[in-house]
């Protein structure tokens, strides 16, 4: 880690601590290291999201990206305008954007969070938590040649979404790092290449082949009238 890496991590640190007394929730740090595949405490959950807030605030996060396609540039730009790390920025760009986009974190091979944007969570687009990393990804490509390098390419929107339409592209800008065996994807796509689907209230997505056949009007039991 640099002295930039290790001082970006410094300030997240430092937010989630005000979060435990701002929120009034104990810590509980010690009890899984941190690369442990173990669910962390629910106060440990629930105080990243208000360090996020306190590092990146919303209004000013939005006043300051630029209306362009994601780009290497672009995350670094928001990451360095708001001195935290660039998965960091990624992520947030996800979460807050207008087009259908997504930030996951792997590390060792499998997916471990995924922030989506509205967009994306409206047609119920879903990626597995603890999934193995879709071998067709950019990510999948760059954990395999095992260099600290970030790759941006197109590739099918398929290979990340489950259950989701075939023909479609998005983009994925990927970055590993090598030394954690941790690797961050982007992914995005133009909104004119987003599948009209509906979901249901728990947010799946709903399948024609899964509706009901359609009605007839005749009733699948005998009718009183044909009595004799
Ligand atoms: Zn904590």
């Amino acid at each position: 880690m640099n002295s930039l890496e290790i001082q970006e991590r410094q300030r997240f640190t430092i937010c989630h601590e005000i979060a435990h007394i701002l929120l009034d929730l104990p810590s509980s740090h010690e009890e899984v290291p941190s690369w442990a595949y173990a669910k962390r405490h629910p106060n440990e959950v629930a105080c990243d999201p208000f360090a996020v807030e306190l590092l990146m605030p919303y209004q000013q996060w939005l006043s300051t990206v630029p209306k362009e396609e994601p780009s290497l540039e672009l995350i670094q730009y928001m990451a360095d305008e708001f001195g935290t790390s660039f998965p960091a920025a990624a992520s947030r760009f996800a979460s807050l954007s207008d087009i259908p986009c997504a930030f996951v974190t792997m590390e060792r091979g499998y997916v471990r969070y995924t922030t989506r944007s509205l967009q994306l969570k409206r047609v119920g687009a879903w990626i597995s938590p603890r999934s193995s990393i879709p071998s067709d990804s950019v990510a999948h490509r760059l954990r395999t040649s095992s260099v600290n390098s970030t790759v941006t390419a197109k590739i099918a929107q398929d290979i990340w979404f489950e259950n989701w339409e075939k023909g479609l592209d998005l983009w994925e800008l990927a970055r590993h790092y090598q030394p954690m065996d941790t690797t961050i994807s982007l992914l995005w796509f133009d909104s004119e290449d987003l599948p009209e689907v509906e979901v249901n209230r728990f947010g799946t997505r709903i399948k024609d082949n899964e509706d009901l056949s359609e009605l007839t009007g005749e009733l699948p039991w005998p009718g009183r009238n044909k009595r004799h």
